[in-house]
């Protein structure tokens, strides 16, 4: 069978959705070979896959070296990671024959890689699939609501990164959508088309599969018979943005000796002893196993990260968004769109309007019969295993 190279970068939200894809991969016949950061090396052997890894420091400065205010600054910071991850694969694959490449939709310049390397390319998209279109407009309207004395400087860096790539690497760069979204003639989006906004508009190179969820084979910190039969609420703003110490606390001050359980994840940058006491009905950790914990879970206070969403709307959990930044935004109006959560905004909350929001959500059948449709229809959809009959269809016929 065929030898795949997976390219990913260092996030959580990027790699959960490709465990079952490179599961399955694997259990129909085919070797995958998968480069990340360290972090995740333990986490992807256990599919069976071969894990190579390239140097987290470097990427994570390269990236944040671009500049972490506009997008087109991420774009910049993209492609500056290319001089990190680009030598660190083509070394590490020497004389090694590849069939084809999976990679992911923003991290790992996969797109390169798969022009380099001359591979078919399959792009693995964890967030919503973006339109050529659409990110101009935003594009568009960043030039016009910033300064050019910001906009000018950003726009020639791009232009001498692309220089350098060219120059470097051979592979010509059209526009700042190819880095930041990495198209290729196969796209799996982990979402249905029904929860994708314009979903319509996407072609058939688009496979929306639906949520990817699968066991992540890591090691147990949980027991779960505290909160069998007390149906918690699981409070996490996920593994990025997650530095939020006043909202940590306010959730104590919300939540604090009520009737409700608490399982609140913080995140490993922050301190469960720096919140103080911990009231009596919370439980505090610096990480779940959250698609465990959802199972249970009565109501999620999330941020609104792509995969947070999906496995909360998957296990039947209505959702109270509270976006951070990136994409979340766009994911929690879309919550709200389809009555399966509403919308908070974390600047200026209140202990009192948390409490009051979360009654709401709680008092009312709406928010969860349209989690149970929507959770249904996630469900129902393929999945991994789907997202494997894509990528075979697209490969061997
Ligand atoms: N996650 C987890 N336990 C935690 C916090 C997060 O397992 O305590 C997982 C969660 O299940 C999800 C991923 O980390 O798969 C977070 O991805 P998401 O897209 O929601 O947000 P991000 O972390 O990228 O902002």
């Amino acid at each position: 069978m065929a030898r795949v190279l997976f390219i990913n970068g260092g996030s959580e939200g990027h790699i959960n959705p490709t465990i079952g894809v490179v599961q399955e991969l694997i259990s129909r016949g085919e070797e995958v070979v998968y480069f990340c950061i360290e972090a995740f090396r333990e986490r992807i052997e256990k599919t069976g896959a071969t894990v190579r890894t390239f140097d987290d420091q470097k990427f994570i400065k390269a990236f944040i070296s671009g500049g972490r205010d506009y997008l087109l600054e991420r774009v910049n910071g993209l492609l500056l990671t290319s001089d990190i991850v680009i030598p660190s694969v083509l070394e590490q694959i020497k004389g090694e024959h590849f069939d084809y490449i999976i990679h992911d939709s923003m991290f790992g310049c996969g797109r390169l890689l798969a022009h380099i390397l001359k591979l078919p390319a399959i792009n693995s998209c964890t967030s919503f699939a973006q339109s050529k279109d659409s990110f101009d407009n935003m594009l568009e309207q960043f030039s016009t609501e910033v300064p050019p004395e910001i906009v000018k400087p950003i726009n020639e860096k791009f232009q001498s990164l692309t220089a350098m790539v060219k120059e470097k690497y051979d592979v010509e760069i059209q526009s700042h959508y190819e880095v930041f979204c990495n198209p290729a003639p196969l796209t799996i989006v982990y979402t249905t088309r029904e929860f994708q906004p314009d979903g319509e508009a996407f072609d058939q190179s688009y496979k929306f599969v639906g949520p990817s969820i699968s066991s992540r084979l890591t090691q147990e910190n949980f027991d779960f018979t505290a909160i069998q039969g007390s149906n918690p609420i699981y409070i996490s703003l996920g593994t990025v943005f997650n530095q939020a110490m006043d909202f940590y606390k306010l959730c104590y001050e919300a939540f604090g000796n009520t009737d409700h359980t608490i399982v609140m994840s913080i995140g490993y940058r922050a301190q469960i002893s720096d919140l103080g006491e911990i009231p009596k009905n919370f439980i505090v950790k610096n990480y779940v196993q959250q698609t465990d914990v959802l199972q249970y879970t009565k109501l999620f206070i999330t941020h609104g990260g792509m995969n947070s969403t999906h496995e909360g709307l998957y296990y039947g959990v209505p959702l109270i968004v509270i976006p951070q930044s990136a994409d979340q935004p766009i994911i929690a109006e879309q919550v709200a769109n389809i009555g399966a959560g509403i919308q908070l905004q974390m600047q200026s909350l209140t202990a009192n309007q948390l409490r009051e929001a979360v009654d709401h959500v709680l008092s009312l059948s709406s928010f969860k019969n349209a989690v149970a449709n929507i959770g249904e229809s996630f469900r129902k959809s393929g999945g991994y295993h789907q997202a494997v009959d894509e990528i075979f269809e697209f490969y061997y016929q």
